[in-house]
């Protein structure tokens, strides 16, 4: 029988990359918090911040995020924040997950549901031109309503559910595809843009199948469904494929996100990042006239009113 590193009784889990054998309690307690905390402090994610919103979509990623800030951090105030976006057979249980969460931690909530307050969802962009990449289309709105939302409850910072395998996925899909522009922008913290508040990822070194872990033996209410739009992504694909390296090669998430983290700061000098202006439609800060979601939802208007002509 395996015995846990941290208190000596039975361990039930065992880490590769850190060749550790720990039980569930010395994990929830110690270990998964501990991390979080140090994360935190080692990028100056939460300094000046009291007041702080937390995205939260229902899934695993989110659940594990909300508890374990508020057992890491117990006098932040902590404000969840959840987009309903009509997704069909997802989103009413995702929002129900949520409300159980929210309710349980004592966490206060604010719920956007799109089609109430802006009439389309999702799905409703198969239709136009960004329909093949709803995954990226999906990313944009919830990005830019999340920060939206954030910027008018006055929160001091955004914290979102992005963990360590993520944040590799992408930084390797930012490289290989020469985005040196998006690739630095991959940091776990990004400094506020006002309105917008400043946006922090305290699961930056949280791998993904330990918020699992974390939010199984804690029993938190989420959301098992996958998205019905997700599948064939290219994140997902990336992500199993950078699975079958960690399993031969344990640590190599860890040490792919730090040969980033070494690079990142040589690049950033010679990469140009984009003059912020305002978007011409809402308003709002955008590297373009036309913001992103703008454009989108223009092309989404378009789409529709075509439909009742
Ligand atoms: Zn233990
Ligand atoms: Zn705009």
């Amino acid at each position: 029988m395996a015995r846990c590193r941290l208190c000596g009784s039975e361990a039930e889990h065992y880490l590769p990359y850190a060749r550790l054998w720990i039980c569930s309690r010395c994990f929830v307690e110690r270990f998964f918090p501990n991390r979080i905390r140090r994360t935190v402090e080692a990028y100056k994610m939460l300094e000046g911040s009291e007041k702080v919103a937390v995205a939260v979509s229902g899934g695993k990623d989110s659940a594990a995020l909300l508890h374990s800030l508020k057992e890491a951090f117990p006098t932040l105030r902590l404000i969840a924040i959840h987009l309903n976006l009509g997704i069909q057979g997802y989103s009413e249980e995702a929002q129900r997950s949520v409300e159980e969460l929210c309710r349980s931690l004592n966490v206060e909530l604010e719920v956007y549901d799109l089609k109430a307050e802006e009439g389309f969802t999702i799905g409703d962009f198969k239709a136009t031109r960004y329909g093949r990449k709803l995954c990226a289309v999906c990313g944009v709105v919830k990005r830019r309503r999340l920060a939206k939302i954030a910027g008018r409850l006055g929160v001091d910072a955004l914290a979102t559910g992005h963990n360590l395998d993520d944040t590799v996925e992408s930084l390797l899909a930012a490289f290989t595809g020469g985005d040196f522009q998006q690739l630095v922008r991959l940091k776990p913290v990004l400094p506020a843009q006002p309105p917008f508040p400043k946006k922090i990822k305290p699961f930056h070194r949280t791998p993904e199948r330990e918020a699992l872990l974390y939010a199984e033996i804690l029993g938190l209410p989420f959301n098992r469904r996958r998205c019905p739009h997700v599948s064939g992504s290219r994140s997902l694909r990336g992500k199993s494929l950078l699975d079958l390296w960690e399993a031969e090669e344990p640590g190599f998430k860890y040490r792919l996100l730090a040969a980033f983290e070494r690079l990142i700061p040589l690049l950033e000098p010679s990469v140009a990042q984009p003059e912020y202006t305002y978007c011409r439609v809402c308003g709002l800060p955008s590297s373009q006239p036309l913001c992103a979601d703008c454009k989108r939802i223009e092309a989404l208007k378009r789409v529709l009113n075509r439909g009742q002509n």
